[in-house]
């Protein structure tokens, strides 16, 4: 198989043993999809230790749709929601929520900078009509981790609610929900889990899921009716992605027969220390200082020579069988590469030395290998 390895967050690379899971037809009324479905939720809340006080609802779609049905149904309206934001995915809940009618109140951070949780405290303590915060985990724009557990506990501490786009760290950067008050974590199957993409699930407190019915602005999008329709016929509410679920629960045995969240953040951090040392030594500079990073997406800073151009450069690294990923920064000429995937550090020593030949052919270096 000569398909291009995808150094992108979500599509990804995944195993034979993922794509052949979806040789098969599942019918949606049929007991074993049905199981099949249980025991993705059931083993999804595990990795975050969410099984005494969560559930876990699947929802058609890629993530966006996951975190606007997890905003839809659990806010209510008229609420107020703070957005800690350093990112595009921060700005996408930021149009979520004006789409939705509530009101969002940003607090700005630079795009290099995790969100601090002492401003975070200070917001909430200036502004008692914010009810949430609504904190993207790891910023999958720059690929910066934002410190959850310390902003979990400001909000917690403030007696706010708290709904976090764990969409990029789910599965790979440990969290723990017997510890930190959460009210939804939203994730899918195609990003850390290894799965292919089309569906994405809520992690929500069964509490506060319970409480949220017919609150929802959307019939398709209604995560509570998903829910209680789940718990009394075992089905999907609509059209399941079988495929999709028959691939990640392959997916989910591979990730538990691998060592779990603790083996996956130990390949990705080994994935990302080999990209990181290899681009270093091509004289390439990262976005990000390394004490704020997650091994998840790295973004570089576009070499300054005027022989550079993306588009050149992504067609001739696609060429030597690597997929990159464009930049997302709208004050730096940046592009990113992916960490995550079914890969080791023998692809991203590879991938390396593709963009070094690459930036060689180019003319931006002046030798194919490291200094
Ligand atoms: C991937 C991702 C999403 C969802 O994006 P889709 O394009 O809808 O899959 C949301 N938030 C973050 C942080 C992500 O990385």
């Amino acid at each position: 198989m000569n398909d291009p390895i995808l150094l992108t967050p979500g599509p990804l690379t995944t195993s034979r043993a993922t794509k052949e899971a979806m040789l098969r037809d599942w019918g949606s009324w049929d007991a074993a999809f049905n199981d099949l479905t249980a025991s993705v939720c059931s083993d999804l809340i595990d990795i975050v230790h969410g099984g005494e006080t969560h559930v876990c609802v699947p929802l058609q779609g890629s993530g966006t749709f996951a975190v606007e049905a997890a905003i839809g149904t659990l806010v209510p309206k008229n609420s107020k929601v703070l957005v800690p934001h350093n990112g595009a995915y921060c700005e996408r809940i930021v149009r979520i929520l004006g789409t939705l009618g509530r009101e969002a109140v940003i607090l700005p951070f630079g795009e290099d900078q995790p969100v601090d949780p002492a401003l975070i405290d200070e917001a909430l303590a200036h502004d008692p009509a914010i009810s949430h915060v609504a904190q993207v985990h790891c910023e999958t724009s720059t690929g910066i981790l934002n410190p959850l557990p310390e902003i979990a506990y400001v909000v917690a501490r403030q007696g706010r609610r708290l709904i976090v786009d764990a969409m990029s760290s789910f599965g790979a950067i440990p969290i723990d929900l017997r510890t930190m008050p959460v009210d939804a974590l939203i994730a899918a199957s195609g990003k850390c889990l290894e799965g292919v993409p089309g569906m994405g699930f809520v992690i929500a407190q069964r509490r506060v899921l319970e409480s949220a019915a017919g609150q929802c602005h959307s019939l398709a999008m209604d995560l509570h009716d998903q829910w209680i329709y789940m718990e009394k016929t075992g089905q999907w509410r609509f059209t399941p992605p079988t495929h999709v679920v028959a691939a990640l629960r392959r997916a989910i045995d591979q990730y538990q027969a691998e060592g779990g969240q603790l083996a996956r953040l130990a390949r990705y951090s080994e994935n990302c220390a080999t990209l990181v040392s290899g681009m270093r030594k091509l004289g390439l500079r990262t976005f990000l200082d390394d004490t704020v990073q997650a091994p998840i997406i790295i973004t570089f800073y576009a070499p300054a020579h005027v022989a550079y151009n993306f588009t050149e450069f992504y067609r001739r690294v696609r060429e030597r069988g690597f997929i990159l990923y464009p930049g997302k920064l709208t004050t730096a000429d940046t592009f990113r590469v992916g960490c995550i995937g079914a890969i080791g550090a023998a692809e991203m020593q590879r991938a390396v030395e593709a963009i070094a030949v690459t930036l060689y052919e180019l003319g931006v270096i002046r030798h194919p290998v490291a200094a």
